[in-house]
């Protein structure tokens, strides 16, 4: 499969998933079982009352991440840390506490150290939440060093999200999409990688009714990976995140970023992807990282 096949899969699968998701946001299990048995359609609704193929935070960020990089890829945190600021601008609905806090601390203070210190204060040390993660795969789409992409994903998480548990899942996971971009395998890749993040390793021992779909980021990236372990397409991977409920559509769009990665543009059902309102700026993001790539 080429580069641009799984770049635009990266970027589509987030988009996705979030859609998807969003529907079921905050949601336990048995109220989606009731409400839509097992949702397979990207529908819109939900808490946030989104129309069909409405995308929140989570691509919204990651798109952030991605036009912050393209516009200044040898030292992209500054620019990254802008486009966070234009998008807070802009009001959205759906904005995460950490984020929410962080950012209007930035706007405060002009320090992103401070920012993120001051969210995690205020929050009582709980800044380790999932939504630095939510945002970082464009940091692995775009380079092509494996060192680079750990250096970036870690600065990037830490603009917001102060504790090292967030860094470390960021890290984790861009090394997982780096390697399917380089055409590794699936299980043997993950059994590789996740020996540097030991917290991880409960993945292969849980069954999906000790999955927590808690916006915490080791709960959230287990959830991701589980799914994409015990799954053999992107759209079941997919739905069995997003049917998780709780932080339905942050699960959905990690898994969906990393799943859409590893199996591709072609493989997300059409479905879905005509439906993602943004899909134009995704695509113009996948082709302006693709003409960028090889010079890094
Ligand atoms: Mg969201």
């Amino acid at each position: 499969m080429d580069r641009c096949e799984r770049i635009l899969g990266g970027l589509f699968g987030v988009a996705c998933g979030d859609a998807l998701g969003g529907t079921l946001e905050f949601m336990s299990s048995e109220e989606i079982e009731r409400e839509y048995g097992y949702l397979k359609d990207i529908v819109g609704g939900g808490c946030w009352n989104l129309m069909p193929g409405e995308v929140t935070d989570d691509t919204m960020m990651t798109i952030a991440v991605a036009e912050g990089i393209l516009e200044n890829p040898d030292n992209p945190v500054e620019n990254i840390g802008k486009q966070f600021i234009k998008w807070y601008d802009s009001k959205p609905k759906d904005i995460g506490n950490i984020i929410r806090i962080a950012l209007s601390e930035y706007k405060r203070s002009n320090d992103w150290m401070k920012a993120s210190y001051y969210a995690h204060q205020a929050t009582g040390g709980m800044s380790a939440g999932n939504g630095s993660l939510m945002r970082c795969l464009p940091v692995a789409l775009y380079y092509n060093d494996a060192d680079k992409i750990l250096e970036i994903t870690a600065s990037q998480s830490m603009l917001t999200h102060y504790d090292q548990k967030a860094v470390d899942a960021c890290k984790f996971y861009n090394m997982l999409a780096y390697r399917y971009l380089n055409d590794k395998l699936k299980i043997p890749t993950i059994e590789e990688c996740i020996e540097k993040y030991p917290d991880y390793k409960q993945v292969f021992r849980l069954t999906i009714k000790n999955l927590k779909p808690s916006g915490y980021v080791i709960d959230t990236l287990v959830c991701a990976l589980w799914c994409f372990i015990n799954t053999s397409t992107f759209e079941d991977a997919v739905c069995e995140a997003a049917n998780l409920g709780g932080d339905a559509d942050t699960i959905a769009a990690i898994t969906g970023g990393i799943a859409g990665v590893y199996y591709g543009y072609d493989a997300i059902p059409d479905r879905w992807k005509e439906k993602i309102l943004v899909k134009e700026q995704l695509t113009s993001i996948a082709k302006r990282i693709i003409k960028n790539n090889c010079k890094v």
